[in-house]
């Protein structure tokens, strides 16, 4: 969970829920919280083990082949730990270690299979996940509630059990991460305000169409909620986010306090806190695409997918929700004919832009 905002690590747990925690009646969710939110130096040494790895980790594989390796970072914030599973090799008797290889090889099919992307950075890359990761807290180690991607490798921890689950467990969370590998070799957005949004929008998308692709869900009828699975269940939460309805995935909840999601530009966060909003803003551009995904029809990930991937593609590290808005009509427009334009544009239009 060590994701400070000034931090570039780009994790699935946001500030704003670790700094409700931090004022949580729960001795053991302040504690947690407060742990996370002063883990920066320990992160910094993670970034700086993980910029070390020997190169030939990310040996390039022969063209659509997969290449993952999973390690064991045994609790402990020393990435990416000691490897327990390579490609090709059987299950290991490790949950975690497994949904890692699995997960991490159905992206790297979405991506291959659909658009013809060779790995995160269309040259065969490997996918480094490191399970079981813990974080410091002065006296020794407890498992990390989040999940992220360091700018090499994913990174999933074990949750604390009362709230969060072993992230591992949502195939549209490693899906997430991974896309901020995909991005980091692309568009490559800055991490802040709203091309840090836009950032955060493009995990989601293809955070959910991954799995709605591997479970052939149709758009109309698609699960738009992010997270699930690494939830432990309670009333007052659904999911971390809902692209569908930003601002409804989690209500009045203990430990995490209320969505913050704008769900429309007249209601944009323009505070500094999550670096400018890249986790709450994300709402509007989100709701715009499942608006466009269910206007388009079938399944999301063949013509509003194709359209978004080809916008990440094109976009630039500064570009906003406008250039967003204008290229993804365009591109729709180009590719699927002048009612795709249409819809995709009315889609923006009911969210302000
Ligand atoms: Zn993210």
């Amino acid at each position: 969970m060590p994701c400070p905002h000034r931090h570039p690590v780009q994790c699935i747990i946001p500030p704003y829920i670790l700094e409700h925690m931090a004022h949580s009646a729960d001795p053991h969710l302040r504690e947690m919280a407060l742990v996370a939110l002063a883990a920066a130096s320990a992160v910094r040494a993670v970034r700086a083990f993980a910029q070390q790895m020997p190169t030939m980790l990310a040996a390039p594989s022969p063209a659509g082949r997969r290449h993952r390796l999973v390690y064991d970072a045994h609790g402990r914030d020393d990435l990416p730990g000691k490897l327990v599973r390579s490609e090709g090799e059987k299950k290991t008797a490790d949950a975690a270690v497994n949904e890692a290889y699995d997960f991490s090889g159905d992206t790297f099919d979405f991506f291959h299979s659909l658009f013809g992307r060779n790995s995160l950075d269309d040259a065969g890359m490997s996918l480094i996940s490191s399970v079981h990761v813990g974080e410091a807290d002065g006296r020794g180690y407890q498992p990390m509630s989040n999940a992220f991607w360091d700018g090499s490798q994913m990174a999933y921890g074990d949750g604390d059990g009362a709230v969060f689950r072993r992230f591992t467990r949502s195939l549209d969370v490693v899906a997430h991460e991974l896309t901020h590998g995909v991005q980091a070799f692309t568009s490559n957005l800055v991490y802040r305000g709203q091309p840090g949004a836009i950032n955060e929008h493009f995990s989601d998308v293809f955070g959910t169409l991954v799995r709605q692709w591997r479970a052939g869900e149709e758009a109309e009828k698609a699960s738009w909620l992010i997270g699930v699975d690494v939830l432990v269940p309670a009333p007052t939460r659904r999911a971390i986010r809902d692209m569908e309805h930003p601002g409804t995935a989690f209500t009045d909840d203990p430990a995490l306090g209320s969505d913050p999601q704008p769900d429309h530009m007249k209601k944009l966060y323009t505070g500094p806190s999550d670096s400018g909003g890249v986790h709450i803003n994300s709402g509007i551009p989100n709701r715009a695409f499942v608006l466009a995904a269910q206007a388009l029809g079938g399944p999301a990930w063949e013509q509003a997918g194709r359209v978004w991937y080809e916008a990440m593609l094109q976009l630039s590290r500064t570009s906003q929700f406008a250039d967003l808005a204008r290229i993804t009509a365009q591109i729709a427009g180009d590719s699927l004919g002048a009612a795709a334009k249409k819809a995709v544009k009315a889609a923006w239009k009911k969210v302000g832009l």
